[in-house]
């Protein structure tokens, strides 16, 4: 990996970041706040929540095997996504190479910051190869995206072709595992060690469940995770979700069942799909969706709107042509999802 100077933005690695009023008061058991000018009413909600999400860290760290120091957390994955642009790669000298298909913010972020983006086309059977993917780089390339299991095609990419374009790539590589939970693929986060370029994302928002309190987390370098703290938002994480962060981690066999019924779930729905005429290709999943190669993708989206139930049309995707992607519900919305298709007049 080359130096983080050298992977640093220049106005980034020379930023003296803003200095919050609760960042520079620690240690002491204080008892009265009058620095940040709130309103003394209003208890608890009156106060700013923790700039550092301290408590919430220190949990997570337990449950994820990671120092809190090698922990970002931010509004939902996107915001990590968003700052791994910001903190490297300058706009218009610098690009970014990522798999394709695969999620759509990897390219919205790069669009919106001005950074080119090389996309590089997994094989018929969305495998990686690490030698394509390396050849698309160049002395400007800062980050490299992966996400495994991928979307919309819901399959892992192979450990050893991510290990590969870890070893031999000189920039950062990020590991999207929002999906990880329903793998049963060991996550990257406990290779940090090994590798310094790393960053693994993951998520509250799919197996815990909870996308709507927007949290994500970012596994990586101290050093990383430093210049991510200075330019993220002073109070990126609102008291609610830290809360709730709190209270959820307290219950750690739910999502684990969750998982567990997801995954039978998937595997019923799976063999129904492939059982309809309609159906021509169920694709291997490692996720809580997968991709279905049908008949006519627009005109079966379009009859399943109409009935209120709505997948995601992926026809337009490259390699992806006639398929949708289905999310796993519960056993009483995938019977809906299948009837409807089954009395479908096409
Ligand atoms: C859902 C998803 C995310 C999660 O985004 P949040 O902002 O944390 O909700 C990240 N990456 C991928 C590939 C996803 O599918």
């Amino acid at each position: 990996m080359k130096p983080l100077i050298d992977l640093c933005r220049p106005c980034i690695w020379r930023l003296e970041p803003y200095s919050s009023a609760r960042d520079e008061y620690s240690g002491h058991q204080a008892t009265v706040f009058l620095d940040a000018n709130e309103n003394p009413y209003n208890h608890p909600l009156n106060r700013y929540p923790d700039p550092m999400q301290t408590e919430v860290k220190a949990v997570l760290a337990q449950r994820k095997g990671v120092a809190p120091e090698n922990i970002f957390l931010g509004n939902g994955s996107d915001e990590a996504i968003d700052l791994a642009y910001r903190c490297f790669a300058e706009p218009g000298v610098d690009n970014v190479v990522a798999i394709e298909p695969t999620y759509g913010m990897y390219k919205v972020c790069a669009d919106i910051n001005n950074v080119e983006y090389r996309p590089v086309l997994l094989d018929d059977h969305f495998r990686l190869d690490a030698d394509k993917l390396l050849a698309a780089t160049d002395e400007h390339t800062k980050i490299v995206w992966l996400c495994s299991p991928t979307t919309p095609t819901g399959n892992d990419l192979a450990e050893h072709q991510i290990w590969q374009v870890l070893q031999r790539f000189q920039g950062l590589v990020v590991v999207d595992e929002a999906y990880v939970d329903f793998s049963s693929r060991r996550s990257f986060r406990y290779r940090l060690g090994e590798f310094h370029n790393l960053i693994v994302l993951q998520t509250f928002s799919k197996a815990w469940g909870s996308a709507a309190i927007r949290l994500g987390m970012a596994f990586a370098s101290a050093d990383v995770i430093r210049i991510f703290n200075k330019v993220k938002y002073p109070y990126n994480v609102n008291a609610l979700t830290q809360r709730e962060a709190l209270r959820l981690m307290g219950d750690a066999l739910k999502p684990a069942c969750w998982v567990a019924e997801l995954l039978d779930e998937r595997q019923r729905l799976m063999e129904r799909l492939t059982e309809l005429p309609l159906c021509l290709q169920v694709y291997p999943t490692d996720a809580n969706f997968f991709l279905a190669r049908v008949t006519d993708a627009q005109r079966i989206y379009d009859l399943l709107v109409a009935q209120g139930i709505i997948v995601r049309n992926r026809t337009r995707v490259r390699l992806c042509a006639g398929c949708l992607r289905i999310t796993i519900g519960t056993p009483d919305e995938n019977d809906r999802l299948i009837a409807a298709l089954k009395e479908m007049k096409l």
